[in-house]
């Protein structure tokens, strides 16, 4: 396998390259193989980019017609006939099933770009500077979002100082009897408590990045009921948990609360193009025509696919399957957790959005190393590098869901043979 090109001439900052040392060629749905022909069973997908599968052909048959016909690609944020038929599949196959009535924004494409959008309305519209932010956060890698991420490598990241951002933990960070909701109900009413009142309160449900930890129900109610009390904008980063991956639409649907504003783009188009949207409370939609822009907000082909994917979760078939396909992976993960006590300590996550949290990160590397021998892509995170990364395409077959189970098991084994 020749990578000697990536090696002489692309930056040391490349991650997975190194990490897969093959070269990919195509995919398709669960399945990607490299230039030799090897088939590997994709639990990385893209971070969450890709939960619909790689090419998936209801998401992809329009975007070829759509190609091939000569139609708009790129259109700032014109009206286009593209971006009409996502809206409308979006409000009427996502928003109004909800009972959800949010404006629409639609930043830069990338993940970072909806969050900035995010922050900077929050303290337009409250007048406030600075914003509440959770221990082991991920939020993206420009200035703004960096400063709310917690992890100490990230906040370093570009040498200036990150201001207005005040650090809390999130629910179960110190231990499951200390409950961080009450704290920062607390301090928020305070006056004598040194916390000033943030502009927002920004959070994932599951935090990925962060190793894999989830919100409950309950602490996710409480922290909006809080952020009503004191008048503070709640902003879910649903970048990763969100557009399908835990096995609703939103991941905060099981707690039944309505953010103030939803940032959504990773698995967003359904094909892995770049998109993304900031969902505002109307009476919240404040910006000046031309205020917040971005060269790439009207990536037309990307609403197409977006499209497509909204209309499936219409479909109770599609909606059925991926609930089955969740309950499937959380008893394999159940079984794992029960076969290799030496190695995992717990499963972690919700829905598709699941991970095992090892007892160190060299099991994890080994495992990653084997299950790649044996065909399996996955990912660690966590500040320690220890949780594996469990995220199959929402749409996964249960015979590829099986296969990769079973090079993870295999891998788990082996390692523990110390091979
Ligand atoms: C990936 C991710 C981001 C950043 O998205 P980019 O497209 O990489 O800018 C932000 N928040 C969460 C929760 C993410 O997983």
């Amino acid at each position: 396998m020749n990578t000697d090109i990536f090696t002489a001439h692309e930056s040391n900052v490349r991650r997975y390259g190194p990490s897969f040392p093959t070269v990919f060629t195509k995919a398709l749905g669960a399945t990607i193989w490299d230039e030799t022909g090897k088939p590997f069973i994709d639990f990385l997908v893209g971070s969450g980019a890709l939960n619909y599968g790689h090419n998936n052909p209801t998401i992809m048959a329009p975007a070829i017609e759509y190609l091939a016909g000569g139609n708009i690609l790129l259109s700032l944020d014109m009206y286009t006939a593209a971006k009409r038929d996502f809206i409308e599949a979006f409000v009427d196959g996502i928003l109004k099933p909800r009972g959800l009535s949010y404006k629409i924004q639609f930043p830069g494409p990338t993940g970072t770009n909806a969050n900035e959008a995010a922050l900077a309305l929050a303290r337009k519209y409250t007048g406030r500077s600075s914003v509440m932010a959770f221990t082991n956060a991920y939020h993206g890698m420009s200035l703004g979002s960096l400063a709310v991420s917690g992890s100490a490598s990230t906040r370093e990241l570009g040498g200036v100082a990150r201001h207005d951002v005040i650090r809390v933990p999130y629910d179960g960070y110190a231990n499951q009897a200390f409950d961080s909701a009450i704290y920062i109900d607390v301090v928020l009413g305070d006056p004598g408590s040194g916390i000033e009142k943030p502009a927002a309160i920004i959070l994932e449900t599951i935090q990925a990045e962060g190793g894999m930890n989830t919100a409950s129900a309950a602490w996710l109610t409480e922290i909006q009921r809080i952020c009503r009390k004191h008048d503070v904008v709640l902003i879910v980063d649903d970048i990763q948990a969100g557009s399908g991956r835990t096995g609703d639409f939103f991941s905060f649907e099981f707690a039944k609360i309505e953010p103030d504003i939803v940032c959504l783009s990773k698995s967003l188009s359904g094909s892995g193009n770049p998109l993304s949207i900031v969902l505002i409370r109307p009476d919240m939609d404040i910006w000046k025509p031309g205020e917040h822009s971005g060269t790439f907000r009207g990536n037309n082909l990307a609403f197409t696919t977006a499209g497509a994917m909204c209309k499936m979760w219409s479909e109770r078939q599609f909606t059925a399957g991926v609930e089955r396909t969740a309950t499937n992976l959380q008893r394999h993960l159940d079984h794992l957790v029960a076969k290799f006590p030496k190695c995992i300590e717990q499963k972690r996550g919700r829905g598709l959005m699941t991970g095992l949290k090892c007892r160190s990160q060299a099991v994890v590397g080994r495992v990653h190393d084997l299950a790649f021998e044996n065909g399996l892509l996955i990912e660690s995170s966590g500040p320690n590098r220890d949780v594996i990364k469990v995220l199959p395409p929402i749409t996964i077959s249960d015979d590829e869901l099986d296969h990769g189970i079973a090079i993870l098991d295999h891998a788990l084994k082996e390692q523990a043979n110390g091979g």
